[in-house]
């Protein structure tokens, strides 16, 4: 298990998945802007497009989602940033009832400056490991930051994209 401190020295700049598809989706999405934005330690610094999509795995005839990504400096340290979202979520009447299910919002913590974090207890995998298999996370962080790279993969989130676009598009062709 990896040790982290409660903050960190410097800030470090941060992107998080936004998603919502229960309720009335943009004013959760605004909703959990506003709680991160005044939330001490953080600094938002971009926020994507928001855009409709449908919805990826998880139980039957769900509704479409909203999704975006937002950009923010944090002096947190990558755990508390995560307990931080959790208990916005849970202001944000998020209840769990089934894995990947219908839920006002999710934030996922999608990349914590270059780090390469994969902690057991609480839960934590940074970048997070689905991000570059989805296009509603892949489109808005290209929208607000095409050159940043991707530690693991050592590839931008423009080149992330485009392949996994075509790839997208390859499978539905067929
Ligand atoms: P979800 O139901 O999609 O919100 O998943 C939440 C669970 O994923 C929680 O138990 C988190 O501890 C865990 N998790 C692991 N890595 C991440 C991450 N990068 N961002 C958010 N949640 C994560």
């Amino acid at each position: 298990m990896q040790k982290t401190t409660p903050n960190n020295t410097q800030d470090t700049t941060v992107y998080i998945g936004l998603g919502s598809n229960l309720g009335n989706r943009g004013a959760y999405i605004n909703k959990a802007l506003v709680l991160l934005g005044e939330s001490p330690g953080v600094k938002i610094t971009a926020v994507s497009s928001i855009m409709e999509t449908q919805p990826m795995g998880g139980p039957e005839n769900q509704a479409d989602y909203f999704n975006g990504v937002v950009e923010i400096t944090c002096s947190l340290s990558a755990i508390n940033l995560l307990f931080l979202l959790q208990s916005i979520e849970n202001r944000l009447d998020r209840v769990r009832h089934e894995h990947w299910g219908a839920r006002t919002i999710d934030l996922d913590l999608l990349l914590f400056g270059a780090e390469i974090l994969k902690i057991n207890d609480p839960n934590l995998v940074v970048p997070h490991p689905l991000m570059h298999k989805r296009l509603f996370t892949m489109v808005p962080m290209v929208e607000i930051a095409p050159k940043v790279i991707h530690p693991e993969l050592n590839q931008t989130m423009t080149e992330i994209h485009d392949q996994l676009l075509a790839e997208t598009q390859k499978a539905e062709s067929l």
